[in-house]
């Protein structure tokens, strides 16, 4: 490498930014006002497990808490919306309510954050992994459709980077073979599908708090849905069912060993909050991947984010697609000269989840590999690599993504984005010799 005519910061040269990208901050003076009343009224939180406990304790939990609820059932158009401690429990609680258990298959994207597909396995069911589609990520309904099985009980829906999966094909697949359908909607809030808010199409949606999401209140959790049965199973789920099913006379009590998933009154007023600055958090995010697109997409060798007909993309990750046969260097090399440029990016984000030990040494619950074995199965499960080659090979080779496309970035920022690629596709072939 002859690097006295190097140009990239790769070999040496000047890098195109050096100041450091914002953390996205979004908690602001309102959120510290509603904090600071919860923590002056001293109660941190009011649930108790209990169907008959006595005010100002309740089953349903504290004054935040269901203020909180009904915001978010308000916001979402829903009957019901039930706070909880993380999106995971909340997948968790899920999974639960719609009664899946040993001997049940529940189809799941091999793209996504972990406990989109351990939700399953901690009801000792098996999680199938379908392929995903070539320009959204997301699970594709012909892949879905070739894994259904007698025993499918579910799928787990993942808008994955915010952009809402083929929710149309999704249900009338769903419908067809009386399959239930939980809606991961932890990159999502606020992504429309057609005119409907995803969440609320499927059977029960999921929502994220965490302090990486759009909206935060640093852990926690809302599901949502329409149907009365699930809404009070999950509520049983989130705080110790096993007693209150018996006080409430409730029979159906599969899956109803309760867990404690319930949420704080002071992430409850926060995320009372942070709700009415959703709006605001993905316009954000519009505008600058909006800019990002009209920018980036002149390049020969990138693809930027698809945007189905009728969808409206939140952008939680900005997220493309590199060709080395078009640019002549590799995805991997193309990445470490932007992060050298300053522009930070990230290459594959999820290693297909059944590549993962746990799903390829089948070890889950103490040692005996259950629940892969379990009794109520005792069916092969392919978690071969090749299952899913769509999902693999970009993972592999093609997807990279980046997630500072989010207040307080500006567009000052995005234009140093735009800046790095130009830098590195002008002098590819700087790259090449690498
Ligand atoms: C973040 C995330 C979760 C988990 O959310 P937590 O609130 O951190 O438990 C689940 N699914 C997806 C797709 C996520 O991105």
């Amino acid at each position: 490498m002859n690097l006295k005519n190097a140009n990239l910061a790769i070999n040496g040269g000047k890098p195109i930014r050096k100041k450091p990208w914002p953390v996205h901050e979004t908690i602001g003076k309102e959120e510290i006002a509603a904090a600071v009343k919860v923590l002056e009224g001293g109660r941190l939180s009011l649930f108790e497990g209990n169907y008959f406990a006595e005010e100002p304790f309740s089953f349903y939990g504290g004054p935040f808490v269901q203020k909180l609820e009904k915001k978010w059932a308000q916001y979402y158009g829903v009957k019901h919306a039930i706070s909880v401690n993380s999106a995971t429990s909340a997948l968790y609680a899920a999974t639960g309510a719609l009664g899946i258990g040993p001997g049940d298959e529940v189809i799941v994207s091999p793209f996504t954050m972990s406990a989109s597909a351990i939700c399953v396995l901690i009801y000792n069911a098996i999680p199938i992994f379908a392929d995903i589609e070539e320009d959204t990520f997301n699970l594709d309904p012909k892949s879905i459709e070739k894994r259904i099985t007698e025993r499918t009980k579910a799928i787990v829906i993942i808008h994955i980077m915010g952009h809402p999966a083929d929710m149309d094909s999704i249900m009338s697949l769903a419908k067809k073979y009386n399959i239930a359908v939980i809606e991961d909607c932890a990159q999502a809030h606020g992504a429309i599908y057609k005119n409907k808010d995803v969440g609320t199409i499927g059977d029960i949606g999921v929502f994220s708090l965490n302090v990486n999401k759009t909206i935060q209140v640093g852990e926690g959790g809302v599901l949502t849905t329409n149907n009365d049965e699930l809404a009070l199973r999950l509520q049983l789920i989130r705080n110790h069912g096993e007693v209150v099913a018996d006080q409430m006379n409730y029979e159906n009590i599969n899956n109803i060993i309760g867990y404690n998933y319930r949420m704080c009154e002071v992430e409850a007023a926060m995320a009372i909050e942070q709700l009415k600055k959703l709006k605001h958090y993905n316009e954000v995010r519009v505008e600058l991947a909006g800019y990002l697109t009209e920018k980036l997409s002149q390049f020969d060798g990138i693809v930027t984010p698809f945007v189905s007909k009728g969808c409206t993309h939140v952008h939680y990750v900005y997220g493309m697609k590199f060709d080395s046969k078009k640019t002549g260097v590799s995805r991997d090399m193309f990445c470490q000269a932007l992060c050298a440029e300053g522009i930070p990016v990230f290459q594959g984000y999820s290693k297909p989840l059944y590549l993962q030990q746990l799903y390829q040494k089948r070890v889950g619950y103490g040692g005996r590999g259950c629940p892969f074995n379990c009794q109520h199965y005792k069916k092969e499960i392919s978690y071969k690599k090749g299952l899913c080659p769509t999902a693999e090979r970009i993972y592999d080779e093609e997807f990279f993504g980046f997630e500072y496309i989010k207040a307080p970035n500006t567009l000052e920022d995005m234009q140093d984005v735009a800046r790095g690629f130009n830098k590195i596709f002008s002098h590819i072939e700087e790259l090449r010799r690498l």
